[in-house]
């Protein structure tokens, strides 16, 4: 069963939102289209394991911290028999080893994943340690792009090519067996939730200001911008078509808002700017009234979410 399910990271939509709203550099971009291929192979990889769901306890994106180091986990699966630490990797195109490095078919070194992996798997072992789990477990590198070749490849890394997928997980079926996750086994998913840290140091957090960045309402569909004013209760892309009430479109952009300027507040005027689609801002002020909580009165007034 998935215990803690998997979800865009706060760093993914930061650099999703300012993506679309075309407000990255060229290096940020870069950087973001990696942010989003590696979600898109933590997806994959989950998909993979759905026909086992019932047998193992899945934890999802962990970040833990040991003796001052933090470290990130894509995957743990906890089986009655042991842990399976997993580092997922999308990596398309072919790649090959030389000596201790990975390289591109363009022989551009790239970070040696394997090295990664044995760095988690030693913090890892150390939380353990210090916690007291006394849980045997084994790491593994999944590659799960089909479009992904390593020539060179060591015969006895702890590799998963995609093409091995079916093997891999018919082995983990075979070691659940009639094995049943014990009381144990839950406790200690429950213990690792508890040092799980929410708010990772990894993030990178590009530049940007206000004034900068594209405001109007970012099409669900086709992603692009609209920023013509409506009236009806309907907003319909003028790009694709698609439809979407205006109050989830605002509520949805003032989301987009509060997680990009955290420290701005949120305000009818400020969101009547930022969503600029809505013609009348009594209608706005409704949306946020009736969605968000009230704090002060008059001009000093703003909204804040709701529990
Ligand atoms: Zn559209």
């Amino acid at each position: 069963m998935f215990l803690k399910h998997r979800k865009e990271s706060k760093e993914l939509l930061l650099f999703r939102h300012l993506f679309f709203r075309n407000a990255l550099s060229s290096k940020d971009k870069y950087y973001y289209r990696n942010l989003e291929s590696g979600y898109a192979g933590e997806l994959i990889f989950d998909e993979w394991l759905k026909p086992i769901t019932s047998k193992l306890i899945f934890l999802s994106d962990l970040t833990f911290e040991i003796n001052n180091s933090h470290f990130q986990i894509d995957s743990l699966l906890i089986s009655p028999e042991r842990i399976y630490l997993i580092d997922v990797k999308n990596h398309e195109g072919d790649y090959y080893i030389g000596g201790n490095k990975w390289y591109t078919s363009a022989k551009k070194e790239i970070k040696n994943p394997l090295i990664q992996l044995q760095r988690t798997a030693s913090l890892l072992r150390q939380l353990f340690q210090y916690h007291k789990i006394n849980y045997y477990f084994e790491a593994s590198l999944v590659f799960v792009n089909l479009e992904f070749y390593l020539y060179e490849a060591p015969m006895n890394s702890p590799i998963i090519f995609p093409t091995q997928r079916n093997r891999f997980i018919n082995k983990l079926d075979t070691e659940a067996g009639g094995l049943r996750l014990k009381h144990r086994d839950f406790k200690l998913a429950e213990k690792l939730l508890s040092l799980h840290l929410t708010d990772s140091p990894y993030s990178r957090i590009p530049v940007f200001e206000y004034e900068q960045i594209e405001k109007g309402v970012i099409c669900q569909s086709c992603k692009s911008i609209l920023t013509e004013q409506v009236t009806t209760k309907i907003m319909t892309c003028s790009n694709c078509g698609f439809a979407e009430g205006i109050e989830q479109a605002v509520l949805r952009s003032t989301e987009e808002y509060a997680l990009l300027f955290p420290d701005k507040k949120i305000t009818t005027a400020a969101i009547y700017d930022w969503c600029r689609i809505v013609a009348s801002k009594r209608v706005l002020q409704e949306t946020l009234a009736k969605n968000y909580k009230l704090i002060g009165h008059g001009k000093s007034s703003y909204y804040i979410k709701s529990l």
